[in-house]
């Protein structure tokens, strides 16, 4: 099926937001080496932004504050996206991705997974497409294991290896100091380095934690704050020991709990108010701990249009 010829400028644009674990889990590796995760997925305020524009040809670009190291070649997951949609619909119609990238690189806040959502939901406008939110799931699933989670958004539990999701009963608003660190962490070497200072100790299936379900309910940041957990923290630590002094500085100037996110090095501070994320923020950077500092907010809606034709 190929939808109807769309006028060469026709755009879409679409905002989606990072991603923290609140809690993250990690099994023993499978036969095929990949780890089941028991995770919770928490969406916050800091966006990408993805605009697929009709084009003669394939092509995607890069802009924005967090640009640096991204592909912009076929190997872009936001390409990958692209062309995955198309070929499950039978679209011939070459688009121009333009990704404005705001979320960190190589951050553990899945920043090419998001794009990658993004561009599902931009594409599946911009064709005109009306493809199902299941199968949109289905076509990001193949994609990466945050992907799914991030056109939805909000906070939801992950299983399988984190694209199985399931809704939590979360309640409230979480202020969050986000400390950027210089340089990435590559994923598959994080999940190595826990491989290997676990070694040969026994590593249960990864089950959610009552405390971390029951924090949500209460929607009380200081249970939440002692809830959060993170089994790739050591991992993260051990590949980049300069974050156990960041993690450090932040709890002692006021944080409610902070965790490494997803694979590193970013690491997220929880606060109780916006007023203390402002004092954090400040006291972070002042210390020269970190790179950089973001504040942001969650839960956050999911890959979202802001702009250009919708259907219907
Ligand atoms: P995760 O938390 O999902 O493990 P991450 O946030 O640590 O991922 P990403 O920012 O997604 O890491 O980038 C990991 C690598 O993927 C980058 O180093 C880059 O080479 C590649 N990549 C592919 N597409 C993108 C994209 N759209 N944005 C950023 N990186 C991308």
């Amino acid at each position: 099926m190929t939808s109807a010829a769309l006028p060469p400028s026709a755009s879409v644009t679409v905002r989606v937001p990072a991603k923290i674990n609140l809690e993250l889990l990690v099994g023993p590796p499978g036969a095929d080496g990949y780890h089941p995760l028991a995770t919770v997925f928490h969406a916050v305020n800091l966006f990408d932004e993805v605009t697929v524009t009709a084009a003669e040809e394939w092509g995607l670009s890069v802009s924005g504050p967090q640009s640096l190291g991204v592909p912009v070649d076929g190997t872009n997951l936001a390409a990958k996206a692209a062309q995955a949609l198309a070929e499950r619909a039978g679209v011939d119609e070459p688009v121009h991705i333009a990704i404005r990238k705001d979320i960190p690189v190589a951050g553990g806040m899945a920043g090419g997974s998001a794009d990658a959502a993004a561009t599902l939901v931009a594409c599946d406008h911009l064709w005109g497409l009306g493809t199902t939110k299941q199968e949109l799931e289905e076509i990001a699933g193949g994609l990466g294991s945050d992907v799914a989670f991030l056109l939805s958004g909000g906070t939801a539990m992950g299983s399988g290896r984190g694209e199985i999701l399931a809704p939590v009963l979360a309640r409230g608003t979480y202020h969050w100091v986000l400390a950027l660190s210089e340089g990435g962490l590559s994923t598959p070497a994080v999940y190595a380095e826990c491989d290997r200072l676990r070694g040969s100790v026994a590593v249960p299936d990864p089950v959610p934690t009552p405390e971390m379900m029951q924090a949500l309910r209460s929607g009380d940041a200081r249970a939440l704050g002692a809830a959060l957990q993170n089994d790739l923290q050591a991992a993260a630590l051990s590949l980049m020991p300069a974050l156990t002094d960041v993690i450090d500085a932040g709890l002692e100037f006021g944080a409610v709990g902070g965790i490494v996110s997803g694979s590193g090095p970013t690491v997220a501070f929880l606060c109780e108010d916006t007023e203390s994320a402002l004092d954090l923020a400040v006291a972070l950077t002042a210390s020269g701990a970190v790179q950089d500092v973001r504040r942001a907010t969650g839960p956050a809606h999911g890959a979202h249009v802001i702009g250009g034709p919708r259907p219907g």
